[in-house]
């Protein structure tokens, strides 16, 4: 691991339960390419922001955790930790060397090209596939899937372990016909371990009132908890474990 290398930091959750196997040290990123409708940390999204650390300074600060995160580890996430990859790459690398589990929390919308050598340094990549067509995916965030579906053929070829993460959105994702088309196609890849369907919610919606942005889903639900096992059951279906 090279310490001195420096990135953006927007945020650090200490103990975190929800990114990744066990209790994890969760590294949020500053800046990301995409720009989605529901994003609940919008301040996160700008590549100017956060806070300056050095690799090093990174990974003095988790080990301080080690005891609390031996048997869970470190997830990367943001933003968007692979819009860092020079860091993102040092900080995989210094989990490594100190034998802690390392997870990749990202939306796949880098280029191969400066994600792939990043991948190949996290034990896990929590892949969040927003919508695996275009016609949704890019009026629900700004860009096309094509990144994204690369990544995880990319992780299959590599062999690399995978949950796959997607955000249920009333309006949008949230649609049996897409969701059904989304569990066909997640089928055939052996590199998935886990798929989990996430309900919106609209927690992050005061941080977009407060950046002065207008918030598009104000008037969109949360998917009720019938839906949410509806979907559930879509993939459950097919083997698939929501
Ligand atoms: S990928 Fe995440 S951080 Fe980026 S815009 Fe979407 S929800 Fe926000």
């Amino acid at each position: 691991m090279n310490p001195s290398v420096t990135g953006r930091i927007h945020s650090i959750e200490s103990f975190g339960t929800l990114d990744g196997p066990g209790i994890r040290y969760v590294l949020f990123f500053q800046g990301c390419p995409l720009r989605c409708l529901y994003c609940h940390n919008p301040d996160a999204r700008g590549e100017s922001g956060g806070t300056v650390m050095t690799a090093g300074e990174v990974m003095t600060d988790i080990l301080t955790y080690r005891a609390f995160i031996a048997r869970g580890g470190v997830t990367l996430s943001g933003g968007e930790p692979l819009l860092q990859p020079a860091f993102t790459g040092e900080v995989l690398d210094g989990c490594r060397e100190h034998r802690l589990h390392s997870a990749l929390d990202t939306s796949g919308a880098v280029p191969l090209a400066h994600a792939a050598p990043v991948i190949d340094r996290a034990d896990l990549v929590l892949l969040d596939i927003k919508a695996l067509e275009d016609d949704l995916c890019e009026p629900l965030t700004g860009s096309s899937s094509a990144n994204t579906l690369a990544t995880l053929e990319y992780c299959e070829a590599t062999r690399k372990a995978v949950w796959i993460r997607h955000v249920l959105v009333p309006g949008y994702t949230l649609d049996r016909m897409r969701l059904e088309r989304l569990a066909d196609y997640l089928l055939r890849f052996g590199c998935i371990r886990k798929t989990e369907l996430l309900p919106f919610h609209k927690m992050g919606e005061y941080k977009w009132k407060s950046l002065g942005c207008s918030y598009a889903l104000t008037d969109t639900p949360p998917p009720t908890d019938a839906q949410m096992n509806e979907a559930r059951a879509i993939f459950r279906q097919r083997g698939l474990t929501p």
